[in-house]
């Protein structure tokens, strides 16, 4: 094979490492997401980008800053990235631990010069601390990553940072195998060529896989946001609309009964009149836990608009959505929050063309609940 000039290659490595950099930095003004995690992760790849720039330069007369420079600041680069992949899974930082580990070798780096005699020991110090960071990295965040993103997630950035960190103990290895002569990563030859690639490859799947999980994080956050309600917590109208939809074409399907409850606070504007209208946000929040806390798992509540709560009951039959009707009405009574409510409950029936119609007659119940004087469940 026809090798490729190997500081040629150092310096491919490194415009690729400021390319990440930048992307990083575009994602950090753009997406707004993990921001703190982004910002460690831009300062990692210009950290590479540097060392591999150092490297690139290496040459006779040997300098300080072009040898041991380039493990100074490549070694800084994987603590940073230990540090921000930490904080992305949600992870305390391990300070500590970090600082113990980088001031002695930092302070080999420095005490070492640039001579060949000394290069072994630095070599190896080197690789083998990066190693250790990325196993220490991978072995926390393994079960964050699962619980966030899932198993098949997890293997795919554990398994080849894994395999980068064997393949640094490798390269240790080998340097412990040629001592005294310095294997230096800038000589032409088949293993330096392989090393690159590593690195290359490392940084691609490392910043592609996380900026996908940047945004899948992002994602999961706005669909969610864009369900709920603010001040209750309570999914909003949209979701509402969406689990009665679900819940009818499963009543369709099954022929289970299927409830649904439209829940009105009586008098509710005298509480925003005489104490304000913040006190009245905190009944709005009070009643949708008294609410919440009689339902089951499959239960979906929610709050329509104002102080209207609906509630769907998905394989419920009349009687128990009126029992469970008369708990939430008795339920908001009994906590003395200064208003009761008004249930309107209705069924799905079997000449219903939509959904709309169950709530549409739940509603005419609540109305009639109401007239005859509030503080009531009527059924339609
Ligand atoms: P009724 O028994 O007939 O339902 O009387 P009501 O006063 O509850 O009904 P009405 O529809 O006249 O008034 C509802 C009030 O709910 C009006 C509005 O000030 C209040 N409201 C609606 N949304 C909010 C909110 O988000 N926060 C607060 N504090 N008040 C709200
Ligand atoms: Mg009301
Ligand atoms: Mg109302």
């Amino acid at each position: 094979m026809n090798l490729l000039d190997v500081p040629a290659l150092l310096w491919v490595v490194c415009f690729q490492m400021g390319l990440y950099a930048l992307m990083w930095l575009l994602a950090l003004a753009l997406l707004k997401e993990s921001r703190w995690a982004v910002a460690h992760w831009v300062v990692f790849m210009a950290a590479l980008c540097v060392g591999f720039m150092l490297a690139a330069l290496r040459g006779e007369p040997r300098h300080w800053w072009a040898y041991n420079g380039t493990n100074v600041t490549i070694v800084a680069g994987f603590a940073l990235m230990r540090r921000g992949t930490e904080r992305f899974m949600g992870l305390p930082p391990r300070d500590r631990e970090q600082v113990l580990t980088l001031l002695p070798v930092m302070a080999l780096f420095v005490w070492l010069g640039p001579g060949r005699e000394d290069s072994p020991l630095r070599i190896v110090v080197a690789y083998l601390v990066q190693a250790w960071i990325m196993v220490r990295m991978l072995g926390r965040i393994r079960p964050a990553l699962v619980a966030e993103f899932g198993r098949a997630t997890m293997l795919g950035l554990v398994g080849p940072g894994a395999a980068v960190a064997l393949v640094l103990v490798l390269l240790a290895l080998r340097q412990g195998l040629t001592w005294p002569q310095p294997t230096e990563m800038q000589e032409t030859n088949t293993a330096n060529f392989a090393v690159t690639l590593t690195y290359l490859a490392g940084c691609a799947l490392f910043s592609f896989g996380f900026l996908t999980l940047v945004t899948q994080r992002l994602v999961v956050r706005l669909r969610e946001a864009s369900m709920r309600d603010p001040l209750t917590g309570l999914f909003n109208r949209r979701a509402m609309n969406e689990a009665l939809q679900r819940a009818w074409l499963r009543h369709r399907r099954t022929h289970e009964s299927l409830a649904a409850l439209v829940i009105d606070l009586d008098r509710f504007k005298r509480i925003n009149d005489s104490a304000g209208h913040a006190a009245g946000d905190a009944v709005l929040v009070r009643v949708a836990s008294v609410l919440q806390a009689q339902l089951r798992a499959e239960d979906v509540l929610g709050r329509a608009g104002g102080e209207e709560f609906w509630l769907v009951l998905p394989a419920t039959p009349l009687d128990h959505a009126l029992q469970l009707a008369e708990r939430l009405r008795s339920g908001v009574e009994a906590a003395a929050l200064g208003t009761t409510c008004s249930i309107g409950v209705a069924l799905a029936a079997p000449n219903d063309a939509d959904v709309g119609q169950i709530v549409a007659r739940a509603d005419a119940a609540l109305y009639r609940a109401k007239d005859a004087g509030r503080n009531r469940v009527e059924a339609g």
